[in-house]
């Protein structure tokens, strides 16, 4: 049995304020997948592939979690404020 994962779909990691980040294999052009878009939102975030969409490319991506940059930098700069008091 393994672990439970919090995140299970794409919609969770929206949810969570994580997205995906795919690191193609081949030609290392970097992706950020949008977990609100309304064709992923209920799709499972395991067992997947990633294939590179740049032209004549189709490498395998490698996909990593990431907390939504925007939403960091707002923890960050939370985290600074409360620091400051
Ligand atoms: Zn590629």
């Amino acid at each position: 049995m393994a672990a439970p994962t919090p995140a299970r779909t794409f919609a969770d990691l929206a949810r969570e304020g994580l997205e995906v980040e795919v690191v193609c294999q081949k030609c290392g052009r970097t992706s950020v997948i949008d977990p609100t878009a309304p064709a992923l939102r209920d799709k499972r975030i395991g067992g997947r592939r990633y294939r590179c969409s740049a032209a004549g490319c189709r490498g395998i991506g490698l996909p990593s979690l990431k907390p939504k940059t925007s939403l960091w930098a707002e923890r960050l700069a939370r985290h600074a404020a409360n620091v400051r008091k």
